[in-house]
């Protein structure tokens, strides 16, 4: 099947770095931008606040003296009115004469505020009369009145050299209440387009400063983290490609989740290809096994096909022979259920209890009887009558007969097992010691796993298996008890079990 536009959408990988940086930059870049924004406006505000009051100022100062003139604005009626100095500077005289009888006030022209203004070049003051006709300007490309018509009382106006404040007021003279022009203030703000202009340089600067440094600190912190993710999913894939393969993560000598994880990661590895080598040990060793009886009656009864059907003392051989095999494989397969039964004891009785002393008594009575000629001893003097654990007593009839049977099988000249069962700290302790052939340090290590003999041809002459101290084991840790042997060759063995006592 062809794939599909969503699929293909869907298949798109973009490495976890990206994504992480990506996300990273633009929450960095959209805080820096709500904070320098509320910044710039606050600043930008306040400042243009100040500019305004000035400006609305010059513009009081100026209309105070205009609305004096009743006729139409002209460049000789508002010239002398503006300041007697004023017009002395203009026409290129002193100023610092005192003014008389022309001055309404009686400024001089240190102190006059609209000689003040007009000496200040960043305020360019333009009066107009009503047709629109410039009647006074100190600005050296004044605008024509059609132009800032339109225009608020106070409002920005964007220009080449910066932002401009510019107020507006009509003048009506004071006697008629007539329109005789329009006063307009250009404030340059020097200052404030110097400011805001340092402003945005630095936010600019600021923010990619910020955005290349965070994006530098982002990438080595998801690098860090990427970088074990990257190797598990190597390892991952090798494992998935040859099941047997023995790469693991290296330490990664971090001590978070990630390092756990690595750990975890490893240890579960280890344990799946213990168990596949367990499984393809059994499925071998379980062949193996019924590989024997099988081709032992497969002989009998070729040879009962060829000549054994007329002679009966081959017949009876045969059949002997045929019916010991199959008891063995029948023996064999039981064992192996039972094996399988014995890792799930914890879900099947989960409420079993079993009184100690009856199960052991019990157990020896029979083994006892089963060899005479054995003396089998029993000491339970430091176990009260009624110790309990947690456990079916089928099971724990099962550990002990395996144990005194191994005890009987693997005993030599002296034909003693000796029995007992004791409780200490909290625990109920079983020991089952002979004096037989012991087991050497190597097989020790072995003997509880499955099939394993020490001496293939000899215990199978004794009817073993190599299935029963698996079975114990088995059986003793789904009871969360131990078992452990000490042996040494030619004196005997030792089999600890130990289980937790139930407390009343
Ligand atoms: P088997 O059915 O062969 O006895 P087990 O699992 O019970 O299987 O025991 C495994 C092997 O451990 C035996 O084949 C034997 O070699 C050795 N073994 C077990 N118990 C004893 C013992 N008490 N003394 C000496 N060897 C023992």
């Amino acid at each position: 099947m062809k794939p599909n536009k969503t699929s293909k959408k869907e298949a798109r990988h973009i490495s976890l770095v990206y994504k992480w940086i990506g996300g990273v930059l633009m929450i960095i870049a959209a805080s820096f931008a709500i904070f320098t924004a509320t910044i710039y406006s606050v600043v930008n505000q306040e400042f243009l606040r100040q500019q305004t009051s000035s400006s609305q100022n010059v513009v009081q100062t100026f209309r105070s003296r205009l609305v004096k003139v009743n006729q139409r604005l002209t460049v000789s009626n508002v010239v002398p009115i503006l300041s007697p100095n004023t017009e002395r500077i203009l026409q290129g005289e002193a100023g610092v004469k005192r003014s008389t009888e022309d001055d309404d006030k009686g400024e001089d022209v240190v102190n006059d505020p609209v000689l003040a203004v007009l000496s200040n070049k960043d305020l360019h003051i333009t009066i107009y009369n009503d047709r629109g006709e410039i009647a006074f300007t100190n600005d050296n490309h004044p605008q024509l009145l059609s132009k800032v018509k339109k225009a608020k009382r106070s409002q920005v106006v964007n220009t080449s050299s910066g932002k401009v404040l510019r107020s507006k007021a009509p003048i009506y003279s004071q006697r008629s209440h007539k329109l005789t022009g329009y006063l307009v203030v250009d404030n340059t703000m020097p200052a404030y387009n110097k400011v805001m202009k340092r402003l945005r340089r630095g936010i600019f600067i600021w923010a990619f400063i910020a955005l290349l440094l965070s994006a530098i600190a982002s990438y080595a912190l998801i690098i860090s983290f990427v970088r074990p993710i990257k190797l598990m999913s190597k390892v991952a894939r090798k494992v998935d490609e040859q099941p047997d393969s023995s790469d693991r993560i290296p330490d990664l000598h971090r001590r978070d989740e990630l390092g756990d994880l690595s750990v975890a990661f490893n240890h579960m590895l280890d344990r799946m290809q213990a168990y596949i080598q367990q499984q393809k040990q059994f499925v071998g060793d379980v062949s193996h096994e019924l590989r024997t009886p099988v081709a032992v009656i497969q002989g009998h009864l070729n040879m009962l096909e060829r000549w054994g059907k007329d002679d009966p003392k081959i017949l009876d051989e045969s059949i002997k022979a045929s019916l010991q095999e199959t008891d063995r494989m029948k023996y064999l397969i039981q064992e192996m259920l039972d094996l399988t039964r014995a890792e799930q004891v914890d879900v099947q009785f989960p409420h079993a209890v079993t009184k100690v002393s009856e199960v052991v008594k019990r157990v020896v009575g029979d083994m006892r009887m089963l060899h005479k000629d054995f003396l089998i001893q029993l000491d339970i003097d430091n176990l009260p009558a009624d110790t309990q654990i947690k456990m079916y007593n089928n099971h724990l009839e099962e550990i002990l007969i395996i144990l005194i049977d191994n005890a009987v099988k693997y005993s030599t000249n002296r034909k003693e097992v000796d029995v007992s069962a004791s409780v200490s700290k909290k625990r109920v302790d079983l020991v089952v010691q002979d004096f037989g052939e012991g087991i050497s340090q190597d097989d020790l290590q072995k003997i509880f796993n499955r099939f394993y003999r020490v001496d293939k041809a000899r215990t199978r002459a004794k009817g073993g298996n190599g299935l029963g101290l698996s079975i114990a084991q088995k059986l003793t840790t789904a009871y969360h008890g131990e078992i452990k042997v000490e042996s040494a060759v030619g004196s005997g063995s030792r089999f600890e079990l130990s289980f937790p006592l139930l407390e009343k």
